[in-house]
């Protein structure tokens, strides 16, 4: 791209383009090959029960350490994904990742309430790949209890083709996966619209969150908790970074929540050693 890039422009922008259209191939090269290679890292956030703080399930992130730069953001590289089409490769080995696992944890250490696992996708790969097929094929290959595999979508991506998505969505429901809708309250639509197509679990953006001294936040966050639980959805809250911050979401019966104060995103191992030393009360309850 970066020879198209600076093509037919006047000289004096080629020092600056070719640069940078450059690295942005550098970056696809070899993030394609993390990912052949399978060293992008695949981490686990917990999302926690705050009725007893245990872990309900885990948030699947795609975390990249380039041989040359050292940490590469999520924020940096799935931009190069979806632009690349690379994000098509990238999203089927977290899926796989993320499916894999959950698979280990709800074999190796049971609970009463089977652990979820829930993963991002994006709108390359809703709109332009065969997700459906490729989540048939996950569920087939790793036996999950019902609904424990979800897929994370945010409102923006099913607002920007609505028809369309819901079709696919129910399709995806009908396979038996979970569906969440990612950093709610920043596309501006409401969540009583967004109830026509089939999510179970909301996640409030970590905005309406985090304590910034923004009077309207708790009226807010009180209304979007109450309006997902009476539709009947899960409520997730991303970004609750203190105590306080949990306290309040406990409060305003807000029923999961994920963000610092409970844990960062880290590896399988971590996370296996976070499930098993966890209070029990979520298996003795
Ligand atoms: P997201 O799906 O909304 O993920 C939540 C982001 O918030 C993660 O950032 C997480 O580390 C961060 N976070 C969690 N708790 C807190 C907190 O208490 N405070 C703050 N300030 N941040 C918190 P991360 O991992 O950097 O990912 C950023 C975005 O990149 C994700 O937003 C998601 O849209 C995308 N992403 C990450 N992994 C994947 C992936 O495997 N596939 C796709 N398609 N997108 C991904
Ligand atoms: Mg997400
Ligand atoms: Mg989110
Ligand atoms: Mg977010």
């Amino acid at each position: 791209h970066a020879k198209r890039l600076g093509g037919d422009r006047q000289e004096v922008f080629r020092p600056i383009l070719r640069p940078l259209g450059k690295n942005l191939v550098d970056l696809e090269t070899d993030l394609r090959e993390a990912i052949k290679k399978e060293t992008l890292g695949v981490y686990f956030q917990p999302i926690v029960r705050l009725e007893d703080q245990s872990i309900a399930g885990f948030e699947v992130l795609a975390r990249w350490t380039h041989p040359k730069r050292g940490r590469v953001s999520p924020s940096e590289f799935i931009p190069v994904a979806e632009q690349s089409g690379l994000i098509n490769e990238l999203g089927t080995y977290m899926l796989e990742k993320g499916a894999h696992q959950l698979a280990q944890w709800q074999r190796s250490i049971p609970r009463e309430r089977p652990l979820f696992a829930s993963i991002n996708i994006s709108s390359r790969q809703l709109l332009k790949h065969d997700l459906i097929n490729e989540v048939k094929a996950v569920l087939s290959r790793q036996s999950l209890a019902p609904g424990t595999l979800k897929l994370e979508l945010t409102e923006s991506l099913v607002m920007a083709n609505p028809e369309y998505s819901s079709k696919v969505l129910e399709r995806l429901r009908a396979l038996g996966a979970g569906l969440s809708l990612d950093d709610f309250g920043t596309g501006h639509s409401s969540l009583a619209y967004l109830q026509r197509f089939p999510f179970d679990t909301i996640k409030i953006d970590q905005s309406f969150v985090k304590s910034n001294g923004n009077s309207a936040r708790p009226v807010l966050l009180r209304s979007i908790v109450a309006m997902g639980r009476d539709l009947g959805m899960s409520v997730v809250a991303e970004g609750a970074e203190s105590e306080a911050d949990a306290l309040e979401l406990y409060q305003l019966g807000c029923e999961y929540a994920q963000g610092f104060f409970f844990g960062q995103a880290v590896t399988a191992e971590e996370a296996t050693r976070l499930l098993r030393d966890a209070p029990k009360q979520a298996v003795s309850a």
